[in-house]
Order: structure tokens, then C-alpha cells, then sequence
């Protein structure tokens, strides 16, 4: 079968057009070929390292060979392959995404933003079309953190910011991440090697399925992200009197579940109070709690994130002025511990333009949102600009997930306005 992959070579002067229907079938064709690899047949799980991963980062290596660009590995196991333009010495156009995954998650989480511009840079190759500036595609090998807990591994490597200190962290086998590296022919000394330099990396663009349902449930296939949410996370401890649930009047409690109960809602009505913000509670505990106890300490988390950070420390503010007022009235011991805390990252908004006049040339409303979710665009923004354009999620939206799904019509219409992004961009004069 002839594919819009095969037959790259020697066809420049018949210039075909990219036929975007069979881009977008071949796209998710090679999601379900990139899935094979996986640590466990039928789930999708690859994580940092493994033999999948391996695997994997082989497999997207000859797809990019085959569209015509040259490739090359890192030491931290990224795969980069590298579309020449006319000026070689230009400043590049990154492209991609990861090929990591959770354990038992998507098959698009990543790939998508790996293989769709592999596709489009093959139809160029066909047609012999050249930029002024070479195109880069990156295949992070590493942004979730499952094995290491350790995330956004290979961003950080490029950015020059990965701190050595995470190779001394084991996996579930004991196995430290230098050993596992040393095992798979990379050399932790050569990190330093895999950074780039501010000013190398003309603007950075990351194709990404949403992992949420706002472009589902407004029918739309494609939105521009406008920055990487914040956020903060809390572990909040509350500490009352242990009680018989039978002989303690409820006037008289001092009950520590109900406290973070309270507090709970409240995280819910204030989150649910300002666009933008969104409030977890996502573990919540009676340590050695009884059905006939009334429990004297209890435990949540509390996760709290929006794009703009004064809309987070405005809420996380109101929120632990709330926990003092609830405890006082309860008669409850507070300890409020902070777990972690992350700026927004804002997408360049001279980006978020071209994107969006890319959506509009192509049919799109445009559509502006958040990205609730981390990506490795977080770490390359510290050297270079960046910019999201999210793919519409199906099945309600959810992500990390084997029922993670999406359209091949979505797809094609993401190259569509990748194609024309690239095609009219230009490395701007001042870096
Ligand atoms: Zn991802």
C-alpha cells in the first residue's frame, strides 16, 4: 500500500499537494503501530528506559529518516531529527512532544505531537520544499516521571537544566536511573552535551491532545493554548478528638473529618466561583478510622491551579484564611503543609497570533484556553518561546487513560494548520 510516508524520494518536481484525509488516517495508524510498544501487551505502559522505550524511540527514528530528515540521540535518550533548510546556520523551528507514558494510559498522549509533524515535514520532503530555517522535531524521552518520579527529564536536558541529582533515584527494582541510562548506551556525562542555547531555538511548538473536554463539549477540534497553568499542592493534616460515636453529643465534637469536609466544599465553591481556576481534593483519609469512632485526625490534598497566578495565590490565600476560620470554630489543631508549587508559563503571544491566524485560514474559530496539565513546553520556555495548539479529545475528553481517544478528521485538520503555521512563519530578526 502507498502511503503519504512512502516514496519521498526523486519527486520534488511533481510537487504533490499533502492530501490532509489520508495524513490524518496515517497519523493514527502510526499511533496504534507506536502503541505496540508497550511494557505490557494490551495496556499502555512505556516508561523511561524500558525496553518499549527502546522500542519506540527505534521506531520514530526510522519514520523520521524515511520523511527525510537526519537523526540523532541525546544523551538523555531524546530522539531529534532535523529537517534542513537553505540556511543551516538559522535558528530552528522546534517542534514535538514525548513518548513516555503513564502506566495503563493513552496511546495520543505524546505521539500525537511526535508523529503529526513527522507527517507533514514527509509531505514537504515530497514535494522538495525547503525553509529559510531548519525545522526540529523532538521526541522527548522522558515528561511524565512514572519510573524515576522524576519528571520532564528531556526538556530539561535540552534546556540545560537537568539536575544530576535525579540519577541517583531509584525505580520499584532499585535500579538507579544511571544504571538504567549506562545499561541503554547513554552517558549521564554527557548531559551537559544535549543543552541548547538560548537564541538556537527560533520559537518552540508543541501539538498536544487537550486531556480535558472544553473543546469536546463546545464541538470545536482545535484551540491555542494561552500559558500552562500553576499550581499548588497542600497536604493538610487536621487533628481533633477521637470519640465514642454513640455517647458524644454533636455539640460537644471535635470532629477532624468533618473539618476537612468543610473544607473541601469550600475548595469546591471557591474554585467553582472564578473561570480559570480549577481546586482538587484528590486523596482524603481517616487514618485508622472506625465505622463507631469519631475520627480524631484526617487528611486531604488539596491541588489548586490556574493559568494566571495571581488567580491561584488569590484563591490559595482564601483557602488557608478558611482552614483557620473552620478549625477555630471547631476546635481543630491545622498543619498545612506545602507539597509543590509552579508558576504559569506563559505561551509568547506573538505565537498564540500566528496560531491562531493559521486556525482562521483553515476554517477554525479560533479558541483560546489553559493547559490544566504539565508539558515539556514548561521547561523549553526558559530558552526559547513556545507556543500549544491542543487537538480535541474524544470520549468525554479524559486522558491518561487506555479510553484516551481522538479523531483521524482532527488530525488532519491539526496538519492542516501546522502546515500552514510553518509554512508562513519566519525566524524573527531580534532574538
Ligand atoms: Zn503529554
Amino acid at each position: 500500500m502507498t502511503t503519504i510516508f512512502s516514496d519521498i524520494e526523486g519527486n520534488s518536481s511533481s510537487a504533490p499537494a499533502i492530501d490532509y484525509t489520508a495524513l490524518g488516517s496515517d497519523i493514527m495508524e502510526r499511533v496504534e503501530t507506536l502503541a505496540l510498544h508497550t511494557e505490557q501487551t494490551g495496556i499502555m505502559t512505556r516508561t523511561y528506559l524500558t525496553a518499549a522505550h527502546r522500542g519506540a524511540a527505534s521506531q520514530i527514528a526510522v519514520w523520521m529518516r524515511e520523511a527525510g530528515m537526519t537523526v540523532r540521540c541525546d544523551a538523555s535518550g531524546n530522539v531529534i531529527g532535523r529537517y534542513e533548510g537553505t540556511d543551516p546556520s538559522s535558528a530552528i523551528l522546534m517542534t514535538g512532544s514525548h513518548f513516555d507514558t503513564v502506566r495503563n494510559g493513552g496511546k495520543y498522549d505524546g505521539p500525537l505531537g511526535i508523529l503529526l509533524p513527522i507527517g507533514c515535514i514527509a509531505g514537504w520532503s515530497r514535494q522538495g520544499r525547503r525553509f529559510p530555517f531548519p525545522i526540529e522535531v523532538v521526541a522527548f524521552c522522558e515528561e511524565e516521571g512514572v519510573r524515576f518520579k522524576a519528571p520532564l527529564l528531556g526538556s530539561r536536558a535540552i534546556a540545560g537544566t537537568f539536575d544530576n541529582r535525579v540519577l541517583d533515584n531509584v525505580d520499584e527494582d532499585g535500579v538507579t536511573m544511571r544504571e538504567a541510562m549506562l545499561a541503554e548506551g547513554l552517558d549521564p556525562a554527557q548531559l551537559p552535551c544535549a543543552a541548547m542555547s538560548k537564541g538556537s531555538i527560533a520559537a518552540y511548538l508543541e501539538v498536544h491532545i487537550e486531556q480535558g473536554p472544553v473543546l469536546l463539549e463546545e464541538n470545536r477540534a482545535l484551540g491555542v493554548v494561552t500559558a500552562i497553568s500553576g499550581s499548588s499542592r497542600f497536604m493538610l493534616e487536621l487533628k481533633g478528638v477521637a470519640g465514642h460515636a454513640g455517647t458524644v453529643p454533636m455539640t460537644l465534637r471535635h470532629d477532624a473529618a468533618m473539618a476537612c469536609a468543610e473544607v473541601a466544599l469550600y475548595i469546591e465553591q471557591r474554585c467553582s466561583a472564578s473561570p480559570g481556576l480549577v481546586g482538587t481534593v484528590g486523596q482524603f483519609n481517616v487514618p485508622d478510622g472506625a465505622g463507631n469512632v469519631i475520627p480524631g485526625r484526617a487528611v486531604m490534598s488539596i491541588d489548586i491551579r490556574a493559568g494566571a497566578d495571581a488567580l491561584r495565590s488569590d484563591a490559595v490565600d482564601d483557602i488557608q484564611a478558611k482552614i483557620t476560620h473552620i478549625c477555630t470554630r471547631r476546635g481543630i489543631h491545622a498543619n498545612i503543609n506545602k507539597t509543590y508549587e509552579a508558576v504559569s508559563v506563559s505561551c509568547a503571544d506573538w505565537l498564540q497570533q500566528r496560531l491562531t491566524d493559521s486556525m482562521q485560514r483553515n476554517g477554525c474559530t479560533p479558541r483560546s484556553l489553559p493547559s490544566g496539565a504539565g508539558h515539556d513546553g514548561m521547561i523549553i520556555a526558559t530558552i526559547a518561546p513556545i507556543a500549544m495548539l491542543f487537538v480535541r479529545c474524544g470520549n468525554g475528553g479524559i486522558s491518561h487513560n487506555p479510553g484516551e481517544t481522538m479523531s483521524a478528521e482532527d488530525a488532519a485538520l491539526a496538519s492542516r494548520v501546522f502546515v500552514d503555521f510553518v509554512e508562513n512563519f519566519s525566524v524573527p530578526t531580534t532574538q
